[in-house]
């Protein structure tokens, strides 16, 4: 390809993208329904920023590298920004992060100036809109959205009906001249999730995630809808400020203790932080803390704290030099649902689960998420072949969000819940008042299958070798057609399956074998009553000690256990009572399973009374071990620090619980130091 061509394929791809993009940005910011996730506008955005440093020359004006937002929309008044309403440039990982703190230290150090490790504010980057609102001698004046960053729409009546932002400032430094207080307005999570599931109701469109739903209950012409939605703000920092009107401090910080002193919110874990190595830690912690925020954040907001050294570096195009937003790994994607299968739990529920064209969501390929059950597909409006917001975050399995109304064509099809089990043909029962539709059928293959492995897994029986595969091996032989005929499988049985050499049977045989003296909790669990996890299951191990007393408990005595309430006292007493469990049970026993007698809590345990919180990895002992040791010593194991914690045990790469410990002078163990209070 000679140069010229070459040139002209790049022009090209230049007006592909800012043509896709300028679309996007204008479905994302003016109509509140993007087609596309932030990770894929993010992608195309890159490599035209890249595309453009390479080649000047293919710099267009109407570029989206090169302007902030999107134009306001027709029907509202619109303001100017005395001080323009900036972005924030990005860092995608550590290595970007270190590289933002290089290179302020770089420009810092041009003209001769020595710079030592630079002070950051750290906060979270919030997920919603972005606004500026004006305060006239201490009364709320005006607000306006960010826009294309020097023109916003005026949303005051709007924005009067949020109740997290003042209508009039605290304090009395306040009564003279103009303030803009400059944040995000936000939706939270549960709240948008309700805001969705009345939308759908309606037949109207349902927004991709919080961030839609704030702009989209923000930007109404109508306020009264607004004053509906229960929008909340979050303050970032001061946009215009008049003299006179107070709020005189030299750094970042200063001031957002000042915004908050006037009554508005700030981040959580709002702080500064000195050197990059803090930088780096800070970001690895907020991430962590992101599943547990009641609000969206997409990243943590790194900005230098001295307005001095602000005032040197300056700003770019659309962003400041100053200050950078580290954007944790996505956790949605966008993609279509092709198709709806319904999967039949261990109980018998019917639990269905969406397949989906696979899509990378934070590095992972998911074609599978699950729906959870018939009303949920219902609350979010579902249609086979619709375009849809998928969710992955952190271990938990990945959720279909909400779909995208906007993108569909009219050839979307309903979904049909079945009205039999589609492994057994059984009709389904729904129970009242419960989500949940069942196969009523005891014998159906795809429990027995569950069940099996649910026993087997490492928590329960802990059989290894057992899993999905032999599971399904054995079954369609014949080989077991219930739970407890594993324990009447013979090496030779086994070796006449295909694919089952000498060894794999002998050591299979062996591992069921030893599953037959597993502690009793261990059993309790494996048996795989509803609502009895782990915990649950240590919980009546303790109190009743042996198998023998477990098959007598009844409803009565489980509700009179401190840690058990009504909802599962019922279900293992439902359990214990049902003939088929009791003969399954006997079974089981018959066949040689001895659960080992557990002790119970020893009332003057070497814990008794004491608060334990548990850090990092332990080299010798699972945190189920550990949990499990100091609970049955008499002590009480918490997820967080506070002054009444009595000891935090730190293992190794602890998190921040470690400096919650300091902080508060909790004593602080090593493993050794733990086992040795226990003398084990
Ligand atoms: P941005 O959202 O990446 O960052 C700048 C904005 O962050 C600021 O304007 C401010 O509103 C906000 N912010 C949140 N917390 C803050 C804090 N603590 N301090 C300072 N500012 C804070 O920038 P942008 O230019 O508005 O938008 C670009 C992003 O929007 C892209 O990264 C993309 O993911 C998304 N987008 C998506 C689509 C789509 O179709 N999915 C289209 C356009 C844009």
């Amino acid at each position: 390809m000679d140069g010229s061509s070459k040139k002209h394929d790049l022009a090209r791809r230049v007006d592909t993208l800012i043509e896709e993009l300028q679309e996007h940005s204008h479905r994302y910011y003016v109509l509140s329904q993007p087609t596309v996730s932030d990770a894929e506008y993010d992608e195309k955005f890159r490599e035209l920023q890249k595309l453009e440093a390479a080649h000047p020359g293919l710099v267009r004006a109407e570029s989206p590298t090169q302007r902030v937002g999107a134009a306001p929309l027709a029907g509202f008044s619109t303001v100017s920004h005395k001080v323009p309403m900036l972005s924030l440039d990005n860092a995608m990982n550590e290595q970007e992060l270190l590289d933002f703190d290089e290179q302020v230290r770089r420009f810092l150090s041009k003209d001769g100036h020595s710079v030592d490790a630079i002070e950051y504010t750290v906060e979270f980057k919030f997920d919603g809109v972005a606004v500026s609102l004006a305060y006239e001698k201490g009364l709320f004046a005006q607000g306006a959205t960010r826009g294309d960053g020097t023109t916003g729409e005026d949303v005051t009546s709007n924005v009067r009906t949020i109740k997290a932002i003042p209508l009039k400032l605290r304090g009395a430094a306040q009564k003279s001249g103009r303030i803009e207080i400059r944040g995000e307005v936000i939706f939270k999570k549960r709240e948008f999730e309700a805001l969705n599931a009345e939308r759908q109701a309606r037949g109207e469109e349902t927004f991709a995630n919080p961030r839609n739903a704030a702009s989209g209950s923000l930007r109404q012409l109508d306020p009264r809808e607004t004053a509906r939605r229960p929008l909340y703000f979050f303050s970032y920092g001061l946009g215009f400020l008049e003299e006179g009107a107070g709020l005189s401090s030299s750094t970042l910080s200063q001031t957002m203790l000042e915004i908050e002193k006037l009554g508005f919110s700030i981040s959580p874990g709002f702080r500064t932080v000195k050197g990059a190595e803090a930088l780096v830690k800070a970001y690895r912690e907020a991430e962590e803390a992101r599943d547990s925020l009641p609000f969206e954040v997409d990243g943590l907001v790194v900005k230098v704290n001295d307005y001095a050294l602000q005032e040197r570096l300056g700003f770019r195009q659309r962003s400041p030099r100053w200050a950078i937003a580290a954007k944790f790994k996505p956790v949605e994607a966008v993609t279509t649902l092709n198709d709806i299968i319904i999967q039949v739990g261990r109980t018998g529920a019917l639990t269905p689960v969406a397949v989906l064209a696979p899509v990378r969501v934070g590095g992972v390929v998911v074609s599978r998420a699950t729906l959870h059950n018939q009303d949920e597909i219902e609350r979010k409006g579902l249609l086979l072949g619709d375009r849809v917001v998928v969710r992955r975050q952190g271990d938990v399995i990945p959720a279909v969000v909400a779909a995208l109304t906007a993108s569909r064509t009219g050839k979307e099809k309903p979904f049909r819940f079945p009205t039999s089990c589609p492994e057994c043909d059984s009709p389904v029962e729904r129970v009242p008042d419960e989500a949940v539709t069942r196969c009523p059928n005891p014998n159906c293959p795809a429990k027995t299958h569950n069940r099996i492995l649910h026993y087997a897994s490492r928590d329960a029986m802990d059989i290894e070798g057992l899993g999905d595969k032999m599971v399904g091996l054995l079954l369609e032989h014949g080989v077991v057609t219930s739970l407890p005929d594993i324990y009447e499988l013979t090496v030779e049985k086994l070796h006449d399956l295909p694919r089952m050499g000498e060894l794999s049977s002998s050591n299979l045989v062996q591992a069921i074998e030893e599953s037959k003296k597993r502690p009793l909790s261990r059993f309790i669990f494996a048996l795989g009553i509803r609502h009895v996890g782990t915990k649950t299951a240590a919980v009546i191990a303790r109190n009743c000690h042996t198998v023998e007393k477990f098959l007598t408990l009844t409803e009565d005595a489980l509700v009179e256990i401190e840690e058990i309430g009504p909802e599962t006292a019922r279900s293992v007493a439902e359990f214990l009572g049902d003939e088929d469990e009791q003969k399954f049970v006997e079974r089981l026993l018959t066949l040689g399973v001895a659960p080992e007698a557990q002790q119970g809590v020893v009332s003057d345990g070497a814990f008794q009374g004491k608060t334990f919180v548990l850090t990092g990895a332990l080299a010798t002992l699972s945190r189920k071990d550990a949990e499990e040791m100091v609970i049955s010593n008499g002590g009480k194991v918490s997820s967080s620090v506070s002054k009444k914690t009595s000891y935090v045990v730190a293992g190794e790469s602890p998190g921040s619980k470690l400096d919650a410990a300091r902080k508060h002078g909790v004593m602080i163990l090593s493993e050794d130091e733990f086992r040795s209070l226990l003398k084990v």
